[in-house]
C-alpha cells in the first residue's frame, strides 16, 4: 500500500459499512466527487473468448467442468471474431472491452499468442483492453503489458476465510500471487468480488479491506451480486438484498477513492431505483451488452434509458484517475485515426 494511504483495519471497514445508509451515501458521494466526474459512467463490454470446460471448481460459475450446467465448451475465438465484437461494442458506446477465457492459468503457446493479438487489436480500436485469463506468471504479465493491456481482471471473490467454501482448486494466496505479477508488470488491476455466496457481512468487509490494502490499490473494482445458475453448487442461494449491494459499493468507493467501481453481474434483478442508488453510492461503470460471459445482462436500450433518465453520460476511455491506466494508455498500440468518438466525458471534466 502506498505510504499516503492508511492501512484499513477490519473494524474501521465495518464501522463504515454499517453507518446509517444516508450517512454512508453522503460520505461515498463526497469521496466520489473528489476523484471522478459526478455524472459520467463508463460502459464496458465483456466477451467470453473461450467458453466452458474450465478445470477450476468455482461454486458460482457455470463454466466449470466440475458442474453440470447448460454451458457447452467452445473453442478459443479467432482474433477477427473478437475484433468484430469489439467494433460492435464501440459502436454501441462501450469504451472498455474485456476478454474472458475459462482457463485455470495461462499457458505459453499459440492460444496465448492469439489473446495477445486480440489485446493489440482492441487497443488499436481506441478501446481500453482488459483480460481475465486465470493465473499468470511474471513473463506472461510483461507480455500482456507490452501488448498494451490496460487492465487484468483477477477477482478475490470473497474473504480469505470464506474462500474455501466457494473454491477448492486454488487458494487465496494463488490469487494474490497473480495479482502481484500484474502489479509488477505495471498493468492496472481489476479486482473485486461477488456478494451472495453465503458469506457474512464480516466476510464482505474483510474482502474490501484486503482490496483496499493492496499496493497499489485496484484501479477497477467490480462488485457482483451472485446470479445463481442451475447446476452450480450455489444454485439455491437467495438473491442479495439491493441495499446490501449499495452498502458494499459505497464502502468500496470510500476505501478506494480512485478506483472505477463497477456495478457488474446481477443487474437484471435490480430495479432502476436500486441501480440509481448504486450510482449515488459511487458506482461509475456498468457492463453493457446482452451477455456477461455466459449470464444475462440488461437490454442495451434499457441501459441507455436508465442513464439518460438519471442525467448520466457515457465516459470517454482513459478517464480513470488510476495512474496505471494512464501509464498503459501511453504504452502499446495506439488508436488508429477515427477509432473512437471522443465526444464523451473526458477526465478534465471531473469535478
Ligand atoms: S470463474 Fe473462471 S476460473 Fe472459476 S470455474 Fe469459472 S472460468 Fe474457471
Amino acid at each position: 500500500m502506498s505510504s499516503s494511504q492508511p492501512e484499513w483495519t477490519l473494524d474501521a471497514v465495518l464501522s463504515l459499512h454499517d453507518l446509517p445508509l444516508t450517512e454512508l451515501l453522503l460520505r461515498a458521494q463526497t469521496v466520489h466527487r473528489e476523484h471522478h466526474a459526478h455524472d459520467a459512467v463508463q460502459l464496458c463490454t465483456l466477451l467470453s473468448v473461450k467458453t466452458g470446460g474450465c478445470p477450476e471448481d468455482c461454486g458460482y460459475c457455470p463454466q466449470s467442468s466440475k458442474h453440470d450446467t447448460s454451458v457447452e465448451p467452445e473453442r478459443l475465438l479467432s482474433v477477427e471474431e473478437v475484433l468484430a465484437s469489439a467494433r460492435r461494442a464501440r459502436e454501441a458506446g462501450s469504451t472498455r472491452f474485456c476478454m474472458g477465457a475459462a482457463w485455470r492459468e495461462v499457458k505459453d503457446g499459440p492460444a496465448f499468442d492469439r489473446v495477445v493479438s486480440m489485446v493489440e487489436g482492441v487497443r488499436e480500436l481506441g478501446l481500453e483492453a482488459c483480460a481475465t485469463l486465470g493465473m499468470l506468471d511474471e513473463g506472461q504479465a510483461r507480455k500482456l503489458a507490452a501488448a498494451g493491456l490496460t487492465a487484468y481482471n483477477h477477482n478475490l471473490d470473497t474473504s480469505r476465510e470464506h474462500y474455501g467454501e466457494v473454491i477448492s482448486t486454488r487458494t487465496y494466496d494463488d490469487r494474490l500471487r497473480t495479482i502481484g505479477h500484474v502489479a509488477k508488470a505495471g498493468i492496472s488491476l481489476c479486482c473485486g468480488g461477488i456478494l451472495g455466496m453465503g458469506e457474512s457481512i464480516r466476510d464482505r468487509a474483510e474482502m474490501l479491506r484486503t482490496l483496499a490494502n493492496l499496493d497499489p490499490q485496484p484501479g477497477s473494482v467490480p462488485i457482483n451480486a451472485l446470479v445463481p445458475v442451475e447446476g452450480t453448487p450455489l444454485e439455491n442461494q437467495p438473491r442479495v438484498d439491493s441495499i446490501e449491494l449499495v452498502r458494499a459499493i459505497a464502502t468500496a468507493r470510500i476505501l478506494m477513492p480512485r478506483a472505477m467501481v463497477r456495478l457488474s453481474a446481477g443487474r437484471t434483478e435490480l430495479s432502476r431505483e436500486a441501480q440509481w442508488l448504486c450510482f449515488m453510492a459511487g458506482a461509475n461503470s456498468i457492463f453493457y451488452g446482452e451477455k456477461l460471459l455466459t449470464t444475462g445482462n440488461p437490454d442495451v436500450r434499457d441501459d441507455q434509458r436508465l442513464l439518460a433518465d438519471a442525467g448520466l453520460v457515457p465516459m470517454a476511455p482513459y478517464a480513470s484517475p488510476d495512474p496505471q491506466v494512464q501509464a498503459t494508455k501511453a504504452r502499446g498500440p495506439q488508436a488508429k485515426a477515427g477509432a473512437i468518438p471522443l465526444s464523451r466525458r473526458a477526465p478534465a471534466d471531473a469535478e
